[in-house]
């Protein structure tokens, strides 16, 4: 019998456990471990709360979840209920599928501003994540400032940009969603250091702000590379480019009969935020333009963007663990294949950094898998299971079961509002309670 402990039940740490399941069937258990009471990590608070069709993939890690072998064992925060040493001992194989739950800083003065958010906290507000829920951003300001070009600062610019009705079928927090019926925002500037060739968006994603019934989209003509260049790009990109050149007005005929504008401005690399008495009051950039390599380099030309709320989405960094080789530039563990050493592994963004699609992960997961089995070979048979039931009975720990998360899930799909497919709990220790829902 082979023990393995995933650490993360996100999409890296289920795939992980079914790709466990594929190779070694009944000869193996595996443990998903939670530092929350619930599972999915990225699914249930990094996806768009409007974007029900992809968190619909956790029923495939209920599939997994449900079989014998797999269990999730939630509540229990790994460095500090148990380390990773205990677990090594335990276990004959360690996996960490942690994700990249921390913003990457933008290192700019003002960062620290009051209503200046990296997308970890603001996306995980809206998504009730026990850690952001009461962030509270304020929203009675005139102009959000959205730096980044990628799918989650499209993200934030749609929720921010959506009316209630718009959030039927979604799982959106209340709290979030009663702070955005009362938004004053009105303008959404989403800043990208380089071009629209260089976006790292997606056409679905950016498709989906044309039908806003709030939004109006605006591209900047002037900033769109010739239109034969685009013959140059791969057909995805090909398609996004199509988007923006579809959002393209020049600035003066702008018109927009819907309340909320959604502007582009590329070119533009963010130098500082300007504060006043401790509260973000514009955004300070530098225009820029691409060098042969295309990266972004400053002309020396600024101006200041004039905002009450700016929110980074510029990416994502692993949390290192003490002790596991981290590197510090990729923001994920130093690894070779997902092999950390041999007994200890990471998977996912902890493996790779903070790229791709949930899909992406799958891959991973039986990769990891491959290298486990070269490792332990016939071999395995340390205590796995029971030696943690014990170490966790001696600690007292409160582990919540996925029977207990099933009574959880059944308690949010009982206070939902109406259309809505639950409303979650934001607070860990009333997940905990509703375990106890009769
Ligand atoms: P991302 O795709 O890596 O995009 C990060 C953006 O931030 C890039 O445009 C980057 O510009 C910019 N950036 C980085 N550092 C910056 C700085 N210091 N100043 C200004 N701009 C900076 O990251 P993400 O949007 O966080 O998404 C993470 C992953 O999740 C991606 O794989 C994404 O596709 C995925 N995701 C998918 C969906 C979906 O499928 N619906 C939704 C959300 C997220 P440069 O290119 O110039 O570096």
């Amino acid at each position: 019998m082979r023990h393995i402990a995933i650490i993360g039940s996100g999409p890296a740490g289920y795939y992980t456990a079914e790709a466990a399941q594929k190779h070694w069937g009944d000869d193996v258990k595996v443990d998903i471990f939670d530092m929350l009471p619930v599972p999915y990590g990225l699914i249930r608070t990094g996806v768009a709360p409007d974007h029900q069709s992809i968190k619909a993939v956790s029923r495939r890690y209920e599939q997994t979840a449900l079989s014998d072998n797999v269990r999730f064992v939630g509540n229990v925060a790994v460095g500090e209920d148990v380390s990773i040493a205990e677990l090594q001992s335990l276990y004959d194989a360690v996996v960490l599928a942690t994700g990249a739950p921390n913003d990457k800083p933008a290192g700019i003065p003002g960062e620290g501003a009051e209503n200046v958010f990296g997308s970890a906290s603001f996306v995980g507000w809206y998504n009730g994540h026990p850690q952001f829920a009461k962030l509270a951003p304020d929203l009675s300001v005139g102009t959000a400032v959205v730096i980044g070009n990628g799918n989650v600062a499209l993200d934030v610019a749609r929720i921010l940009a959506k009316t209630t009705a718009e959030f039927t079928g979604s799982d959106i927090v209340g709290h979030a969603l009663h702070a955005l019926e009362a938004s004053h925002i009105d303008h959404v500037v989403i800043l990208g250091r380089r071009g629209p060739h260089q976006i790292a968006m997606t056409p679905k994603e950016l498709g989906e702000l044309a039908h806003l019934s709030r939004g109006c989209p605006r591209v900047d003509p002037a900033d769109l590379p010739p239109r034969e260049d685009d013959a140059l790009l791969e057909p995805g990109q090909r398609k996004s480019v199509d988007h923006l050149r579809s959002f393209a007005v020049i600035p003066e005929d702008f018109r927009c009969d819907k309340p909320v504008e959604i502007e582009f401005d590329f070119f533009a690399s963010p130098l500082r935020i300007v504060e006043q008495d401790g509260r973000v009051r514009a955004v300070e950039v530098e225009r820029t333009r691409l060098d042969e390599q295309g990266r972004a380099v400053g002309t020396g030309e600024t101006y200041q963007i004039p905002c009450g709320l700016v929110v980074t989405c510029i990416g994502y960094k692993t949390s290192p663990i003490a002790g596991v080789p981290f590197e510090e530039a990729a923001g994920r563990f130093a690894n070779h294949e997902g092999r950390i050493v041999p007994g200890l592994y990471c998977v996912g963004w902890a493996r790779r950094g903070p790229s791709g699609t949930i899909g992406t992960n799958r891959p991973d997961g039986f990769g990891v898998i491959e290298r486990i089995a070269e490792d332990i070979g016939s071999g395995g048979g340390k205590q796995g299971r029971p030696g943690f039931d014990a170490l966790a009975q001696a600690r007292k720990l409160d582990v919540v079961t996925f029977r207990d998360w099933k009574k959880i899930e059944e308690a949010e799909a009982g206070r939902a509002r109406e259309g809505a497919p639950r409303e979650k709990f934001t607070d860990v220790a009333e997940m905990i309670a509703a375990r106890e829902t009769p």
